[in-house]
């Protein structure tokens, strides 16, 4: 095996001092045991700075802070349009900031900051100026029920939101799952991921700069088993939104079950079948699988993890696409030619480099990287395995990292029946000049977003979501107000 060079990783990484502990009523707190957590960067393995750590005393607080922010509160009596003023008035200032915002991201995270400033920071600005036009629009119906009765529905809040958010996409997750929240006059108790605290703090701050109410948004940066199973368990929080790996989502559902019945939406892991049919353009097919995988270190849950190639096509589309991963710049994040960063943590990289090590044993082909690079800091090398069985398990599960799996196939209905056996259903992509094949596998596979001659092409008005383990419910898009509203039907006696 070959050994990688060391990466050099710029001493530039200051950022402005903001607040790191609690957000709870609008005051900035130590956690009540006074416990606090690293923040690392991942590009050297340093810590940043030391995060306050919230359990489940101070998700208590948070929780009646919300619970009071909903019943109490300016919050529900405002108009509608003013909560969309302040939505708007958050994205305004996010975009005012919009420098440091990704710089931050990536010094916490390890993304290049040219993605930061490419995707995650448009992509967040947009999200809270889409749903911020949606805080006036959110209307019911009026059914003509049998007799002589007025009948009409009110969408109404859920009440008190806890949201659960991971850490590949920190700020845009962030607010994938705020922004429709409180366009539809939710209250909101939100963890951010330990590995990933920083943006979201810097957010809160910008919160509180736009003038939202006291009480409606609470963030308690923490550990996953503590201040997260804190609100999935929570009696008073009314529905639990979260983003993150199957296992996890399973104990959150399980948690709901076991405490209040709360609502649950799931927005979970995925394996992705990416279909390349030979008379497609073979080039843009590459690039266009490359990107679908390595994109954010791999760290994206609707990766195109499993490359389904047609046997024809097969050889020099792995040749290709090889040499592109080759010449994939890994490095310091904060270099502007850098493609791709290091992995999130030590334990996201040491879970990458296992999985590696079981395609090897279970023989597939490592056709190019395949190990760390040196070591200091999370770097993976590109990798991509050849000739890899349905059956091996970097076919099955998710590796979360920058690892390509190969795949033959021979026949549109063996790549849809091969496509669909997984567990999982969040994405899936097909790449051809043929309009019939397209359609075929957009209506066959069980997957909540299909691409035709495209990945990862998310935009905040079409909805996101998973068939299967992939999740429930959709984000997103008109749908995703659904998650945010009971729906109250009113019958008058005329
Ligand atoms: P990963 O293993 O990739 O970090 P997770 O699904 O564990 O993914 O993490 C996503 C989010 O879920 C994080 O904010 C994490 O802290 C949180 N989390 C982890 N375990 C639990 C749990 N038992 N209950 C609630 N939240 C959790």
């Amino acid at each position: 095996m070959m050994t990688a060079p060391a990466l050099s990783i710029s001493a530039e990484t200051s950022v402005r001092p903001f607040p790191t502990r609690l957000l709870i009523d609008h005051r900035w707190v130590e956690s009540e045991s006074g416990e606090t957590f690293a923040s690392v960067n991942p590009a050297t393995g340093e810590e940043i700075c030391q995060v306050a750590a919230a359990d489940s005393a101070d998700v208590d607080k948070a929780v009646r802070a919300a619970r009071r922010a909903f019943e109490q509160g300016p919050w529900r009596k405002m108009n509608a349009s003013a909560r969309g003023r302040l939505l708007h008035r958050l994205a305004d200032l996010i975009e005012t900031n919009a420098e440091e915002l990704a710089r931050l991201e990536s010094l916490d995270n390890g993304k290049p900051l040219s993605l930061a400033r490419r995707v995650d920071l448009p992509k967040t600005i947009a999200c809270y100026r889409y749903f911020a036009g949606w805080a006036d629009k959110v209307q019911g119906q009026t059914i003509p029920i049998d007799g002589e009765f007025f009948c009409y529905t009110r969408h109404e809040p859920v009440g008190v939101v806890g949201q659960i958010i991971p850490w590949n996409y920190p700020m845009l997750m962030q607010a994938w799952k705020l922004a429709p929240a409180l366009a539809t006059g939710n209250t909101v108790v939100m963890k951010p991921a330990e590995q990933t605290p920083l943006s979201a703090l810097r957010i809160g701050e910008l919160i509180l700069e736009a003038g939202f109410p006291e009480g409606v948004v609470n963030l308690v940066p923490g550990f996953g088993p503590t201040a997260g199973a804190a609100i999935a368990g929570h009696m008073d929080v009314d529905k639990v939104a979260f983003t993150g790996s199957t296992e996890t989502g399973r104990l959150i559902l399980e948690a709901a079950a076991r405490s209040n019945l709360k609502r649950v939406s799931l927005e979970l892991g995925g394996k992705s079948p990416n279909i390349i049919f030979a008379d497609t353009d073979l080039d843009e097919a590459v690039e266009g699988a490359h990107l679908g995988l390595f994109s954010n270190q791999g760290q994206v849950c609707c990766a195109g993890s499993r490359v389904f190639v047609e046997e024809s096509v097969y050889e020099p589309f792995l040749e290709k696409s090889v040499a592109r991963a080759r010449e994939r710049v890994v490095g310091d994040p904060l270099d502007p030619r850098t493609e791709q960063g290091p992995q999130v943590d030590q334990a996201q990289m040491d879970r990458i480099l296992g999985y590696i090590g079981s395609g090897l044993e279970q023989g597939a082909v490592l056709a190019c990287g395949g190990n760390r690079i040196g070591s200091r800091g999370y770097f993976v090398e590109p990798t991509v395995f050849a000739d890899v069985g349905d059956a091996m398990k970097i076919a099955k599960e998710e590796i979360f990292g920058p690892v390509m799996s190969v795949i033959p196939f021979s026949s549109l209905d063996d790549v849809i029946r091969r496509a669909n056996n997984t567990i999982y259903g969040l994405a899936a992509a097909v790449w051809t000049r043929d309009i019939r094949k397209a359609h075929a596998v957009a209506n066959s596979v069980r997957a909540g977003t299909v691409w035709v001659n495209c990945y990862n092409v998310l935009d905040t008005r079409a909805p996101f979501g998973g068939f299967k383990q992939s999740g429930s419910g959709r984000e997103l898009g008109e749908y995703g107000l659904q998650q945010y509203t009971e729906v109250k039907t009113v019958t008058v006696r005329l």
